[in-house]
């Protein structure tokens, strides 16, 4: 694997495979690698002739300076892990490689309501991060297939829509891949590094929760549901920030089940100082 810490780098390798006729599929991440991550890179060796991720923890897209702080960092594992993976490409920019002149003058775009509404709510000024960062990121590498995964449902739905406003939705495909779990449901998760072991121990209830959601949904009420989780995690100890139904093409948000509309639940709850997401398109 061929690591570059520089932009102008790694686009002059890149130009050399693209004008050598090679596809290349690409996965950002902020490093903290795991399964879900990998699963990122084994979609992408599917489909591509070369495969590059990135690892760049973002300072703009952390509304929370502490979460930026204790984001964990772990390179020379992930270093290993993407070679085990056949991961051909490592992208490992610092703050200002990706931001010279500071993080104030990156371009910004306007996401409308997806910037509105349950992680845009939560957290305001976290997905301008994510669009400023994931431009710059394209821009760089030049992909042909984009990976992410759908443990950020809204995260994908907003690149989708970056991409448009980019104008290169013709150039660049997202393909949004399946979210990992660990045996007893939760999402894998760089955060859950910093979970302690009882916390670790009842994270799984937020995965059991979705999956209640889906599975009553032809016998009850959202609300009555909603009410059940939040009861469950808020006994469990955890802060539930939101537990909501949504429609699944354009997260339209829903008061009551809707059969025959596409529905996902999503769900942010803090366990102490960490803060968890998890989302399930119901199955129908
Ligand atoms: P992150 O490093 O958390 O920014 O994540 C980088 C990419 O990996 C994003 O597209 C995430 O959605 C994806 N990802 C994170 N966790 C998982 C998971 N458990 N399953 C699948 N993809 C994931």
């Amino acid at each position: 694997m061929i690591i570059f810490k520089k932009t102008a780098d790694l686009q002059e390798y890149i130009s050399t495979q693209r004008t050598s006729g090679r596809t290349i599929g690409f996965v950002p991440t902020m490093g903290a690698l795991h399964a879900g991550h990998m699963s990122l890179i084994g979609a992408g060796r599917k489909n591509n002739d070369l495969i590059v991720c990135s690892i760049f923890v973002n300072p703009t897209q952390f509304n929370d300076k502490s979460d930026y702080e204790k984001y964990p960092i772990t390179i020379s594992e992930d270093i290993a892990m993407l070679t085990d993976a056949g991961c051909d490409v490592l992208f490992l920019p610092d703050v200002e490689e990706i931001y010279p002149g500071g993080t104030s003058n990156a371009a910004a775009f306007d996401l409308g309501y997806l910037d509105t509404v349950l992680e845009g709510a939560q957290r305001p000024g976290h997905f301008r991060g994510v669009g400023q960062v994931v431009s710059l990121l394209l821009k760089a590498v030049q992909p042909q297939f984009l990976y992410m995964g759908q443990k950020d449902y809204q995260q994908c739905m907003v690149v989708k829509k970056l991409l448009s406003l980019m104008n290169i939705q013709d150039q660049v495909k997202l393909v949004v891949c399946p979210t990992q779990r660990e045996a007893d449901g939760l999402a894998m998760s760089s955060r859950n590094r910093r979970l302690t072991e009882p916390q670790r121990n009842i994270a799984g209830c937020i995965y059991q929760c979705l999956v209640s959601i889906e599975s009553k949904q032809s016998s009850a009420k959202f609300a009555i549901v909603m009410k059940e989780c939040n009861d469950l995690l808020t006994s469990k100890g955890f802060e539930p920030e939101y537990i909501s139904l949504a429609n699944a093409d354009d997260l339209t948000l829903m008061e009551d089940y809707q059969q025959g509309t596409p529905m996902v639940a999503l769900i942010a709850a803090r366990l102490g100082s960490v803060r968890l997401i998890d989302n399930l398109v119901l199955q129908q």
